[in-house]
C-alpha cells in the first residue's frame, strides 16, 4: 500500500511541502500519495495584500487556485480541518469527512488575534487579510492628511520587515500626492530595550534610518498597548497615549484555533505558538507529524516570515524522504533571501541562521542588505507572480 502524506494548509509552507514531495516522487519513482487540505479555493501570497491596500494590485493578482497543485499529482481537498487526532492518525473536516494519514504536515499559518487588545478589532485598518486590504484601500483614498500611526503591539509579529517597509512606501506615496506625511511607528520595546527597527541587525537598521530620516518618520517605543479609544482616537499604552487620524494596525499573532484548542499540541511558554522540535520540526510526541507553519516558527528559533517557513517546510520534507526512502538531502538551512519595497524602490535582504548546539534552537538571524534599487521593486513583482504562476491553471 502506498503511504499517505497529508498536508493541512495550502499557504506558503503547505505548497512548498506539496511541491517538494511531488518532485521527489517523480524524480525517484517513489510510491506515496500526497493530499493537501485548504480552507479556501485559493492559495494566497500575503505580502501582496500591501499592494492591494496601496491600490497597486487587485485581489486576483495576490492568489492562485489551490487546485493548480493537481497538475503536479497532488490531490486537493477544499475544506476546513476542525480536529486532529494524532493517536488515531485522523483529521476531521467541517463537512464531517475524516481523513487518515501515515505522515502529517501541519502548516496552518497564524491568525490575527485582534481580540487580545480592547478596541483593536473595531478601530483602524490593516492588510493582514484580503478583505482588510480592500477596506484599507478605501480609507487611504479618502485620506487627505493628518497623523498616521502604525501600531505594532508585540514581538514577534508577522514578517519582521513589514511595518518599516509599509511606513516608507506610504510616506513616498503620500508625498507624491502632495500630502506631507506625518507618520509614527509605535514599536514594542524589544527584550534588550531597543525598538523593532533594530530587529534584523545593524545593516537593515541603517536602511530604515536612511528612509525614516528622509520622510521624518518617527518611532516611539511602548511597554504594551492597553486599548484603542476609538471615540478619542487615541492609542492608550502603559507609558503614554498616542493620538491618530489614521490608524494602521499590525495584529497580535495567535495560533489557529484547531491547534490552540487541541491539548495534543503543546503551546510555548507565551501560550501563542505551537511547539515543534527545532532541528526536524517534528511534533514533540508524534514523530509522524511535522509542524512547519508560521505557528511553530518561534519555538524553533526561526522568524514568523514566509522565507523561514519555506526553508522549514522544505527541510522537513527532505528529512522525511531521507528517513523513509533514503533519498532526501536535509542539509543546513541555507541563507534565505527576501525582496521587499523601500519607499519608491526595492531591496534584497539576506538572512543567515545556524543551529545552536547549546540552546538546541536556530539562532540569528544575521541579516544584511545586498542591493537597493528600482530594479528590486520589479524583482519583487516578478518573484511573487512567478510563484503564483506555478499554480495558475
Ligand atoms: C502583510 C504581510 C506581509 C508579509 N510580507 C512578507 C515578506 O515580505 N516576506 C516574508 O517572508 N513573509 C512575509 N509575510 C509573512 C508570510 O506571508 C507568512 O509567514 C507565510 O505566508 C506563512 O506561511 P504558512 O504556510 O505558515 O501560512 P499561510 O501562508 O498563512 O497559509 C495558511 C493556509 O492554511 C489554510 N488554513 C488555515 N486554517 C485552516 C484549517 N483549519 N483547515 C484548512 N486550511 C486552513 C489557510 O486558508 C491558508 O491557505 C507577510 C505577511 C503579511 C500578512
Amino acid at each position: 500500500m502506498p503511504k499517505n502524506i497529508l498536508i493541512l494548509g495550502g499557504g506558503t509552507g503547505g505548497v512548498v511541502a506539496a511541491l517538494s514531495l511531488a518532485e521527489a516522487k517523480e524524480k525517484f519513482g517513489l510510491d506515496y500519495e500526497i493530499t493537501l487540505v485548504n480552507k479556501t479555493e485559493w492559495h494566497y501570497m500575503p505580502p501582496l495584500w500591501m499592494d492591494v491596500a496601496l491600490g497597486t494590485a487587485k485581489i486576483e493578482e495576490t492568489r492562485a487556485p489551490i487546485r493548480g497543485l493537481e497538475k503536479y499529482g497532488v490531490k486537493v481537498v477544499v475544506g476546513e480541518a476542525v480536529n486532529i487526532d494524532p493517536g488515531n492518525r485522523a483529521v476531521s473536516l467541517a463537512d464531517g469527512t475524516t481523513l487518515g494519514y501515515d505522515y502529517l504536515f501541519v502548516v496552518l499559518g497564524l491568525r490575527n488575534g485582534w481580540e487580545a487588545i480592547p478596541g483593536y478589532a473595531e478601530e483602524g485598518y490593516h492588510n493582514y487579510s484580503p478583505e482588510g486590504a480592500l477596506e484599507f484601500n478605501n480609507a487611504l483614498k479618502q485620506f487627505k492628511g493628518g497623523k498616521v500611526v502604525i501600531t505594532v503591539p508585540e514581538v514577534p509579529f508577522r514578517c519582521g520587515i513589514y511595518p518599516m517597509e509599509f511606513a516608507t512606501v506610504l510616506a513616498y506615496k503620500l508625498s507624491s500626492k502632495g500630502i506631507k506625511p506625518e507618520i509614527t511607528l509605535m514599536s514594542p520595546r524589544m527584550p534588550n530595550g531597543v525598538d523593532i527597527t533594530y530587529a534584523l541587525g545593524p545593516d537593515i537598521k541603517r536602511l530604515w534610518d536612511k528612509y525614516f530620516n528622509m520622510y521624518g518618520i518617527k518611532v516611539r517605543t511602548h511597554d504594551g498597548i492597553e486599548k484603542i479609544d476609538g471615540q478619542r482616537k487615541v492609542v492608550v499604552t502603559k507609558n503614554y497615549e498616542e493620538p491618530y487620524d489614521l490608524l494602521i494596525k499590525v495584529p497580535p499573532p495567535r495560533s489557529p484555533k484547531v491547534l490552540e484548542e487541541n491539548p495534543e499540541f503543546q503551546k510555548d511558554p507565551t501560550g501563542r505558538f505551537i511547539v515543534a522540535k527545532p532541528l526536524d520540526f517534528r511534533h514533540p510526541k508524534y514523530d509522524d507529524i511535522f509542524l512547519t507553519g508560521e505557528h511553530s516558527m518561534p519555538p524553533t528559533g526561526l522568524g514568523t516570515a514566509g522565507v523561514f517557513i519555506h526553508a522549514a517546510s522544505y527541510r522537513a520534507t527532505q528529512i522525511l524522504l531521507s528517513d523513509e526512502y533514503g533519498v532526501g538531502s536535509p542539509g543546513p538551512i541555507p541563507p534565505v533571501a527576501c525582496v521587499a519595497y523601500v519607499a519608491d524602490k526595492g531591496f534584497l535582504g539576506v538572512c543567515e541562521v545556524t543551529f545552536d548546539g547549546q540552546t538546541h534552537m536556530w539562532s540569528g538571524p544575521r541579516c544584511y542588505n545586498v542591493v537597493e534599487s528600482y530594479l528590486m521593486k520589479m524583482v519583487k513583482h516578478a518573484f511573487y507572480q512567478g510563484w503564483l504562476d506555478r499554480l495558475r491553471l
